[in-house]
């Protein structure tokens, strides 16, 4: 990579040719990226090729919610001679390295600045961060204004010279805007959720790999549940339509936008939140048994519940959940969760009922099937 800095020769300016076809040819390949995971897996990748005597790059996100310590998921890691790989993004939060350990990365984001530390003269780092043999670490900032923030970690045997990093840091520049469109493209604009589209694309590969997911389960609390599965709860808020009758559109806008902040701050951060339009919200969550989701809902409900709304003070929701079966679709998922809500509203409004409940004590009566089945139709 060195040659890149020395003056031009014919073979130095091939090597430039080859560098600025490379990086175009990783640009074609993260724009084609329609998958926000697979996104920093393919950018990890792709600088990884291009710095030809890097040890590792590392794309890094930070998780958790602005209120609590957040964590560092780690969303694409390549290593030379090795596959690709990332944390699972179901990874229990406090397993995670926390925010404040890594002051390098701290600094890169907070500045948006590029920061390079030499590992082996830094006594303040933690034992456990130093590593023979990638004694640089390079931190370059992700340029995003919608999502999660990160950053993009080097580490390096030599110090690496700033006209090396300048096609990473272009590529960076490109990598941002591209993740802002797609990330812009599949959110509410009123409330920053997931929106409809994106739970119909999403759908299959989130319910896909559940019986994997259970044989790699690690945290005792999880393992001592047999059955891991997703389920699909559909939120409907309780009587909105007096909310804007009473107070006017814009006030009930804004009860829109503080549920979708409870929601937010009630479930997990691999849980999927999407707004399905109006006062209709999905929760997709993931793992646990019956009684585990009923509780993780329930949560949210008694959240809504006891929050002081400015002006209309109270506001309560029903919800419907599901589980979700090997051979769903989407609409036959939110079918059964709308079952739920029909019944919260008819038996009161303000509760939380599960459909295959409801199907086990004869409310709702399925033909020629049995729940647990995976033909319920
Ligand atoms: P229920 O408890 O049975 O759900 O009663 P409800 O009044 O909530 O039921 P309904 O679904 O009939 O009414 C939903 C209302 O939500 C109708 C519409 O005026 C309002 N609404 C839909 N989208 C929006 C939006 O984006 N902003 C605001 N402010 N109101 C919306
Ligand atoms: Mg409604
Ligand atoms: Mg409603």
């Amino acid at each position: 990579m060195s040659a890149v800095i020395q003056s031009p020769t014919d073979s130095q300016s091939d090597d430039r040719v080859q560098v600025a076809e490379e990086a175009i040819s990783h640009l074609a390949s993260l724009t084609a990226q329609r998958d926000r995971e697979q996104l920093d897996v393919t950018l990890a990748q792709g600088v990884l090729d291009l710095l030809n005597v890097t040890s590792s790059v590392g794309v890094y996100r930070l998780v958790g919610r602005e209120d609590e310590t957040r964590h560092w998921l780690c969303s694409g890691l390549a290593r030379r001679g090795q596959l690709t790989i990332s944390d699972p993004p179901w990874v229990d939060l406090d397993s995670l390295p926390v925010f404040s350990d890594y002051p390098t990365r701290q600094q890169a984001m907070e500045g948006r600045s590029l920061e390079q530390i030499d590992e082996q003269a830094d006594d303040a780092l933690p034992v456990a961060q130093q590593n023979e043999g990638d004694r640089y670490v390079t931190v370059l900032p992700l340029l995003v204004e919608v999502g999660l923030p990160g950053i993009l970690e080097v580490r390096s045997e030599q110090p690496l010279a700033l006209e090396t990093l300048r096609p990473i840091q272009t590529l960076l520049r490109v990598f941002g805007n591209f993740q802002n469109l797609l990330e812009s493209s599949q959110r509410d604009t009123l409330t920053g959720l997931l929106n409809r589209q994106t739970f119909d694309a999403t759908f299959l590969k989130a319910s896909m790999p559940v019986v994997a997911d259970g044989l790699v389960e690690t945290t005792v609390e999880r393992r001592a549940t047999a059955k891991t599965g997703y389920w699909l709860g559909v939120v409907d808020i309780d009587h909105f339509k007096r909310v804007n009758d009473g107070f006017g559109h814009l006030i009930g806008d804004e009860v829109l936008v503080l549920v979708a902040r409870i929601m937010r701050q009630s479930f997990r951060h691999y849980d999927r939140l999407y707004r399905f339009g109006g006062e209709e919200f999905v929760v997709l969550l993931r793992g646990g048994t019956e009684e585990d989701a009923k509780a993780a809902f329930e949560r949210f409900r008694t959240n809504v519940e006891s929050y002081l709304f400015p002006q209309v003070k109270t506001v309560t929701i029903s919800l419907g959940f599901t589980e979700v079966q090997h051979q769903d679709t989407p609409s036959q998922a939110f079918s059964r969760a709308d079952q739920g809500v029909y019944q919260a509203k008819h038996q009161g409004r303000n509760r939380v009922l599960c459909y295959e409940g409801l199907v086990r004590d004869g409310v709702i009566k399925v033909e020629g099937a049995h729940v647990g089945d995976v033909e319920l139709f």
